[in-house]
């Protein structure tokens, strides 16, 4: 197991041995099994594996939206790990933003209103201001006033991008971002993922099982049977990110 040590104040998510077991009796699994790890703020990382590797584990473990079984879990700066769901919620409506493979837009309301949701729920709406810089940041101010079903894939991801980022989230979890996007418009929201990062600082935690997506992080985690089998920091701009990553990919899948 890799053990990442860093000042950790500079962390935005740390995991401290952290294991989490599903199920019971004969039908537990064990999806991580001692995961130490620190996340750098500003950073984007990319988390990879083969499939039931532990991956969405981690990321809902991180996140706070499952507890773990063992170890301890620290987000922006406070322990998530034994509190009760009320208070993880409300944590988790101050520190961190989602976005999944699947958009979960509402058909019948615009891109502002979709944006504006999720803060009207947690009862901290906010201004039109706010909402309508999000859209901007994702490239999308012209299409405000548009109905997910007039809107690409990728613009309807990077929706959902505007919405995660609109209260100003500690860190973004992406489970899957591009995984219901073709070539084109993966790349579109792979860019602006980025940019968001490089432009507005923002922590990034993103799970892929494609090779071109992890080439836009700036570290790769790779993840085998619910351990750290590799952390493998990228040079960006030396091209080929992706052939190297996949190769690695091959050699835990086989
Ligand atoms: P990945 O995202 O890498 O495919 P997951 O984190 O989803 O992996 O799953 C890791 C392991 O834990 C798998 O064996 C999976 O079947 C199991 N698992 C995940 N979630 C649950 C759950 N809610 N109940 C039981 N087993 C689960
Ligand atoms: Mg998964």
């Amino acid at each position: 197991m890799t053990t990442t040590r860093r000042n950790a104040a500079q962390d935005a998510v740390e995991l401290h041995g952290v294991r989490k077991v599903h199920g019971t009796g004969g039908r537990r699994v064990t999806a991580l099994d001692g995961v130490s790890l620190g996340f750098a703020r500003g950073t984007f990382t990319a988390i990879m594996g083969p499939s039931g590797s532990g991956k969405s584990t981690l990321l809902r473990c991180a996140a706070g939206l499952e507890q773990p079984t063992d170890g301890r879990i620290v987000l922006a700066g406070t322990d998530i790990g034994r509190r009760g769901e009320k208070e993880r919620t409300a944590l988790r409506r101050r520190h961190v933003g989602f976005v999944f493979q699947a958009f979960n837009l509402v058909e019948s309301l615009t891109a502002a209103q979709n944006v504006e949701l999720p803060s009207r729920f947690a009862g901290r709406r906010v201004g039109r201001e706010r909402v309508a810089h999000a859209l901007d940041a994702v490239g999308l101010a012209e299409r405000a006033g548009h109905r997910p079903s007039e809107l690409s894939g990728g613009q309807q991801q990077r929706v959902a991008l505007a919405r995660a980022l609109v209260t100003r989230p500690d860190v973004l979890f992406a489970d899957e971002p591009t995984g219901a996007l073709d070539t084109v418009t993966s790349g579109e929201v792979l860019r602006m993922m980025r940019m968001l990062v490089d432009e507005e600082g923002q922590t990034t935690l993103m799970v892929t099982h494609d090779p071109v997506a992890a080439a836009f992080a700036d570290v790769v985690v790779f993840l085998k049977d619910g351990r750290i089998a590799d952390r493998v920091p990228l040079d960006r701009h030396e091209g080929g990110g992706a052939a190297s990553i996949a190769a690695r990919m091959a050699r835990l899948e086989a």
